[in-house]
């Protein structure tokens, strides 16, 4: 029988697994356990200044002890290159990726010359100063690889199973973004959709603090001709700021002296309820309540 689901959980080894990251391990475990799917454990490794050395065995252990195991061998980004390579070879071919000589100052000079002021998570919006059609590199020294964001469509939509209906115009807010750097590191997004779609997922769970990424994801598979995964974002976890949880921020390594505990609170972000016994008992019966029609309480 093929297998109609396949999901993954793609952490990046930049610290240990924290009590936010738990809650998307486990959810998209369950949405894969709940439709007899297939789990994968991707090691995001791309990002190879910001990646701890041993963290991914560390995370996987700490997976492995909240009975939460890969289905299939783990993959590690960081051995998968060639497959990035032949993407940006096609979007070359197709005119959607160009060569960019413009450092962060050139950005801005550029953007205040226009007289645009548009940020996007402290990020300046690429204003296409190396676009071919605006004269490409001009003689400068090719610094990034950029995606030559389609415009028509602009506004990439869909529907996400927990949040609804979203739209994102990617021209004004995201702008041509990077597919790698000339110093070789890939980028998150081309990496994502590529590895999403040589490994077969259907369906991405993940935090919703990646909600976002999403119409860029989406704007890159429709360029290389990929299949769209459905999505479905999860709560975050938030610190007593009120802040969402993240490595970024200091989140403390999650405690496994007793792993049901940790389970049991990301099970509570998830609206599931909670449930007695060992880790295998309570994966078994929150598989159970997800069937039933998960509530995901915490809604935006
Ligand atoms: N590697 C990303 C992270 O740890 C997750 C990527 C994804 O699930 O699409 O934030």
């Amino acid at each position: 029988m093929t297998v109609l689901y396949r999901g993954r959980f793609a952490p990046s080894p930049t610290g240990p697994l924290h009590a936010g990251s738990l809650v998307a391990a486990l959810a998209s475990w369950l949405d894969a356990r709940a439709h007899g799917g297939i789990w994968i454990v991707r090691i995001e490794d791309v990002d190879t200044p910001r990646c701890v050395p041993g963290v991914d065995r560390l995370i996987l252990q700490q997976l492995a002890t909240c009975g939460l195991v890969s289905d299939e061998p783990e993959v590690w980004q960081s051995e998968r290159g060639a497959l990035y390579l032949q993407a940006l070879n096609q979007l070359v071919a197709k005119d959607r990726a160009y060569p960019c000589g413009c450092s962060r100052k050139d950005i801005e000079a550029a953007l205040q010359a226009a007289g645009l002021n548009r940020e996007r998570h402290h990020a300046a919006v690429y204003p296409g100063t190396c676009r071919p059609e605006n004269g490409g590199l001009q003689g400068k020294p090719a610094r990034a690889w950029r995606f030559a964001v389609p415009h028509e469509p602009a506004v990439m939509t869909w529907t996400d199973r927990r949040l609804g209906p979203q739209a994102q115009n990617v021209v004004h807010e995201v702008g041509d973004f990077i597919l790698r750097r000339a110093d070789g590191p890939w980028a998150y997004q081309l990496a994502v959709v590529v590895d999403d779609a040589a490994q077969g997922i259907t369906h991405v769970v993940r935090g919703e603090d990646l909600a976002d990424n999403t119409p860029r994801q989406i704007a890159l598979q429709r360029s290389l001709g990929l299949p769209l995964p459905a999505y479905l974002h999860t709560p975050l976890v938030l610190g007593a700021n009120g802040e969402k949880l993240s490595k970024q921020n200091g989140a403390q390594a999650l405690d496994l002296g007793e792993p049901v505990l940790a389970l049991q609170r990301a099970a509570a972000t998830l609206g599931l309820h909670t449930v007695a016994g060992s880790v295998p008992e309570a994966l078994q019966a929150w598989i159970s309540q997800w069937k039933d029609g998960f509530s995901l309480c915490a809604r935006p």
